[in-house]
Formats: C-alpha cells, sequence, structure tokens
C-alpha cells in the first residue's frame, strides 16, 4: 500500500477537500502512474451529488486520467516507466464474457470496475484521479501518442471516447450532416471529431454565447434552441443527432429536425427522465439510441485518431482549491469547455 495525497467528498454534495488515500501495491502486471492531470466530467458533479442514486463515499472522483508511468509490475509487457499513459472510466473487468471479448468491455456481464465510485474486483472502494497517483492494470491503461500535450488529452479519456464512439458507429462523415445539441465538455469533442471525420457539422447551444468558438473549432454552422424559428428552419436536416445535455429535455422537439430514418444518439445523462411522444419515432422510421464511453481498443483508436489530426480538448487548468467553483460553473452552462486540475496543487 501507498498513501498518496487526494480530493475527496466526505459525503454526498459535500464540498470536496484535500485529503490522503492508500492505492493498492503494484501488482504482477500493473502500472504506478503519476498523475499529472485530470479533467472534471459532468458525471464527477451527478455522483458527488448523488443525483444518479446512492454512491459510495469518501469519493474521489475523476476518470480523465492522463499521467506518467512511474512503475511497472514483473509481468508488464505494454507499457514501461516515463510512457505517457491515460485511464479513463473503467480500470477493470472480467475479460471473459462475450462483451469483454468483443472489445466492449463498458458492458461486462459481471460488472466492469469504474475508476471511482465502485468496488474493485477484491471488494475494495475505488478512488479516481483527482490524486497524484493510481494503480491499474497494464490492459485498461492507454497509451497517450507524443503528439498530444498531457493537460489537453486527459479529457478524451472520457469526453473525447463517449463522443466518438456513437459518431463512428452512426457514420458521421463526408456527405453526412451531423448536429451537436450542448457545447460543453462532450459537444466541444464531438464538434472537432465530427469535423475530422469530415462531416458537415452543426451546433445547437440554448444561446449563440459561444457561436464564435463553435465555428472555431470546426462547426459549419450553429444555432440557439432559445430561438423557436431554429426549430422552423432545420426542420428534417440531420442524419445524426449527438446529444450531450445534461439535463432533461424535450427530444420530441429535437427529433423533428431528423430526416426520415435519422439517429438521435444520446450520450447525456439526466438526473431525471424525460418522455417522448412515440409518435415523434413512428413518423419517419427515427431512432432514439444511447452509447455509453467505449471499450478499450476503441479508446486507443479514438487518441491515435485525436493525435493524427491535431485534436485536444479546450481547457481551462485549474488547481485543486478551485473544483467547488469550477462545479458551479459546470452546472451553470459556463464551461470554456473543460476543466482539468493539475495534480501538482493536490
Ligand atoms: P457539460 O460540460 O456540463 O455540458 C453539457 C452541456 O449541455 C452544457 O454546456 C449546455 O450546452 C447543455 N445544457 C446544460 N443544461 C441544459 C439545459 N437545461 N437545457 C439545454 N441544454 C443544456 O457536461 P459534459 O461533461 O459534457 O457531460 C454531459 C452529460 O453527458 C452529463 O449528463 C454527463 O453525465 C454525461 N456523460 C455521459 C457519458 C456516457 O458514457 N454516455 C460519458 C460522459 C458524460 P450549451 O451551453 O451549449 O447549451
Ligand atoms: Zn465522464
Ligand atoms: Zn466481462
Amino acid at each position: 500500500m501507498s498513501t498518496v495525497a487526494a480530493y475527496a467528498a466526505p459525503a454526498a454534495k459535500a464540498p470536496l477537500e484535500r485529503t490522503t488515500i492508500e492505492r493498492r501495491p503494484v501488482g504482477e502486471f500493473d502500472v504506478l502512474i503519476d498523475i499529472k492531470y485530470a479533467g472534471i466530467c459532468h458525471s464527477d458533479i451527478h455522483q458527488v451529488r448523488e443525483g444518479w442514486g446512492e454512491a459510495i463515499f469518501p469519493m474521489v472522483p475523476g476518470h480523465e486520467i492522463a499521467g506518467v508511468v512511474a512503475e511497472v509490475g514483473s509481468g508488464v509487457t505494454r507499457h514501461a516507466v516515463g510512457d505517457r499513459v491515460g485511464v479513463g472510466c473503467f480500470v477493470d473487468s472480467c475479460r471473459e464474457c462475450g462483451p469483454c471479448r468483443a472489445g466492449t468491455e463498458q458492458f461486462c456481464e459481471r460488472g466492469m470496475t469504474p475508476t471511482y465510485n465502485g468496488l474493485d474486483r477484491s471488494g475494495r472502494p475505488t478512488y479516481g484521479g483527482y490524486s497524484t497517483a493510481v494503480v491499474v492494470d497494464e490492459n485498461y491503461t492507454l497509451r497517450i501518442p507524443d503528439a498530444l500535450p498531457l493537460d489537453t488529452a486527459a479529457p478524451l479519456l472520457c469526453a473525447g471516447i463517449t463522443s466518438y464512439s456513437p459518431l463512428r458507429r452512426w457514420k458521421a462523415g463526408p456527405g453526412t450532416r451531423v448536429a451537436v445539441l450542448g457545447m460543453g465538455g462532450l459537444g466541444h469533442m464531438g464538434v472537432k471529431l465530427a469535423h475530422a471525420m469530415g462531416a458537415e457539422v452543426t451546433v445547437l447551444s440554448q444561446s449563440l454565447r459561444k457561436r464564435e468558438d463553435g465555428l472555431r473549432l470546426g462547426a459549419d454552422h450553429y444555432y440557439a434552441t432559445n430561438d423557436p424559428a431554429t426549430f422552423e428552419e432545420l426542420a428534417g436536416r440531420f442524419d445524426v443527432i449527438l446529444s450531450t445535455v445534461s439535463a432533461p429535455l424535450d427530444f420530441g422537439a429535437y427529433l423533428g429536425l431528423l430526416r426520415p430514418e435519422g439517429v438521435l444518439a444520446n450520450v447525456g445523462a439526466p438526473e431525471e427522465p424525460v418522455s417522448i411522444n412515440l409518435f415523434s419515432l413512428i413518423g419517419g422510421n427515427k431512432a432514439i439510441v444511447g452509447s455509453m464511453i467505449g471499450g478499450i481498443a476503441e479508446t486507443q483508436e479514438m487518441l491515435d485518431f485525436c493525435a493524427e489530426h491535431g485534436i485536444g480538448s479546450e481547457i481551462e487548468v485549474i488547481g485543486a482549491e478551485e473544483i467547488g467553483t469550477a462545479y458551479e460553473r459546470v452546472v451553470a452552462s459556463d464551461v470554456r469547455y473543460r476543466f482539468v486540475i493539475d495534480t501538482a496543487t493536490i
């Protein structure tokens, strides 16, 4: 065991404070990672506030981890001391079930081990990236290509893969029209990635406040959803809508923006249910589908794609003592476009 510094919420809705946690000894197939940066995902806030249900406390959030390998176990072959690596939303799975073998470890039939707010395979609570070091199995540790700076790469481990996976599955590319709903952490990555894939990209944001940024990041068009004219002008326009909105939404209105056979791929995880009138799906053979992060192999593919296209997250680097303020700004849709904690301040 080693004792490392961390920021933790002692109880639901409590402010995060500096503390120490124990990390397990480095096992045969483990790597010890010196964490350099940890992104703040809206999912951290949902969980710290128990918005998704009962959670495990104390909680050290953080599943957008970028760092450098400091030590490896005797059996490790995939990573070496000094390598630049990342860790995303899960740190283990059974490795034997259908989904694990298919590379969708996030759907492990025996349950994947979340990076935090979960129990590991031996029943100990997991603690996330708002800390200075973590021990992770080599198979759940990603390689961060040299072309990607560690600070702007950290958010790729969740925001990046969560946007990339559905864009790939629903074939964003030349000749397709993709709308990205919500321009926050996931949404701004959706804009960059869909643009790099060759799609025509439209941002649907609550207002035009972030329009210039959206166009700079690769959007071709930018519309405000607080303007009813948007829904008339864009009716039937899109092949794919990627919804990244963290709050309950009137999906029916957005289904009207899809062409027949179009797909609304939802990654937002609001705390309350939404209701839709099924006629808005039937009229036009439309689909609402979900998408949850991505498997290890696809996450590596996404990191390599980002390196090839020079894509990182737009970030504000903060000290750990600013986490509370950052949470408030995320909840107020005032994030530009991901807060990243410099773990040297922990
Ligand atoms: P974020 O940075 O807060 O971005 C969410 C964006 O949604 C905001 O910037 C805002 O965009 C829009 N929005 C917020 N409240 C809204 C409202 N009441 N009405 C309309 N639009 C609203 O959050 P994030 O980190 O990108 O995460 C987004 C959601 O995805 C969260 O619920 C998170 O838990 C979830 N998530 C899911 C997965 C997955 O695997 N499926 C992975 C990571 C995160 P505008 O200002 O442009 O309107
Ligand atoms: Zn996340
Ligand atoms: Zn499994």
